[in-house]
């Protein structure tokens, strides 16, 4: 891999204590690191949660979850995003006691018959999805009867936790659709507690522990705070989390300064022309390091503490920023913050607003260019 322009830091210390922050509020926690903890770097985010004591994790695919496994993780590890198990899934996750999600009859069935063929003393933990309103994956509460009466004639596999996820809770005014999806969740847990009653139930995503819908011995499933950021921000209820830390920070070397005359202009396109005199400096982060090409007018990155508007095109491995109100100039080789950094740093949220997007994507496709 040939080593990005852009630096990405991750403050672990900083996810400790967005991880210790939703602890306190006394929900057994399955911190979700699917998608390389969102970028952040899922080996390194295990390990903080096995030191932290955090007894379930939840990844994206069964070999991330093996992954998580490896960093010597010991509690229990759900893959959210299983395929119909194959032989190989159902070996990998007997031997390093992965739970799988299974949320349709091949998912049952090919798992069921993956685990006789293996000849498997123990029977596969799975986590049993239920679709209770995301219309994505999982049981209907209508086959719910069904699921329980195979699970209960079938040794080979054991319903660890059963699973769904919430829609709209990090939207207040939708809170009746919330409170629908609970509704079903239960009753669908009601059904299978009756053959299998030290099953646990996950419900809540960041929103929902924050909203507290979920039963009290939810096993909630945070995802975007554990990263600094509040789903709830622009709404009625931001904040309900208390302080979060920001966890990723991205930087990139300013590689040019140089004055641009009144009348002169800039870039592809030609789109910025200058109407005084300008200083301005390039910096090398652009489009293929997964900073957007189209941001918003108003997009600012942030240089020894003081932002400064994005100007012109951005190029693929280049942006243009306006310096001429900065007190005092950068030079060549000097930082300029994407994500995060000292001073007035720029948030995620922020930085979502002017991609016309969210904070997830931002660090997902940011942390793309973390290197080992
Ligand atoms: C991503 C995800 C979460 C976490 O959601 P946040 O909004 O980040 O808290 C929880 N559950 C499932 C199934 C997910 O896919």
């Amino acid at each position: 891999m040939i080593e990005p322009s852009c630096h990405v830091r991750i403050n672990w210390e900083h996810f400790r204590h967005n991880v210790v922050t939703l602890m306190n509020r006394g929900h057994d926690l399955m911190p979700v690191i699917k998608a390389d903890a969102y970028g952040h770097g899922v080996t390194d985010a295990a390990r903080v949660l096995e030191r932290t004591g955090i007894k379930w994790a939840a990844a994206g695919t069964l070999q991330e979850a093996a992954l998580v496994r490896d960093t010597g993780f010991s509690g229990n590890i759900v893959s959210l995003l299983s395929r119909v198990p194959g032989d190989e899934d159902v070996r990998l996750a007997c031997e390093k006691q992965l739970t799988p999600l299974i949320h349709n009859r091949e998912g049952l069935l090919a798992s069921r018959d993956a685990v006789r063929r293996l000849h498997r003393e123990k029977p596969l933990t799975i986590a049993v999805k239920v679709d209770t309103g995301m219309g994505r994956l999982g049981f209907p509460l209508e086959h719910m009867e069904k699921v329980a009466e195979f699970l209960a004639a079938t040794p080979e596999l054991t319903p660890l936790v059963q699973i769904s996820h919430l829609a709209v809770a990090d939207d207040p005014a939708e809170s009746e659709y919330t409170l629908h999806q609970c509704d079903i969740f239960y009753r669908a847990a009601d059904i299978l507690h009756r053959n299998f009653p030290d099953m646990r139930c996950s419900l809540g995503n960041t929103a929902g522990l924050l909203e507290g819908v979920t039963a009290e011995d939810d096993i909630c499933r945070p995802g975007l705070a554990l990263y600094g950021y509040d789903p709830l921000y622009g709404t009625t209820h931001e904040g309900l989390s208390g302080p979060l830390l920001p966890v990723m920070e991205v930087s990139a070397p300013i590689i040019s300064v140089h004055p641009l005359h009144n009348g002169e202009s800039l870039g592809y396109g030609r789109t910025y022309k200058a109407e005084t005199e300008r200083l301005v400096g390039w910096v090398a982060m652009g489009y293929a390091d997964g900073y957007r090409r189209n941001p918003a007018p108003g997009t600012c990155m942030c240089i020894k503490g003081v932002r400064v508007p994005v100007i012109g095109r951005v190029a693929m491995q280049m942006t243009c920023v306006d310096l001429t109100d900065l007190p005092e100039p950068p030079a060549p080789g000097d930082l300029a913050y994407i994500l995060g950094g000292p001073g007035n740093a720029v948030s995620a949220q922020e930085l979502a607003e002017w991609w016309g997007t969210i904070p997830y994507e931002v660090t997902c496709l940011l942390g793309k260019n973390k290197t080992k």
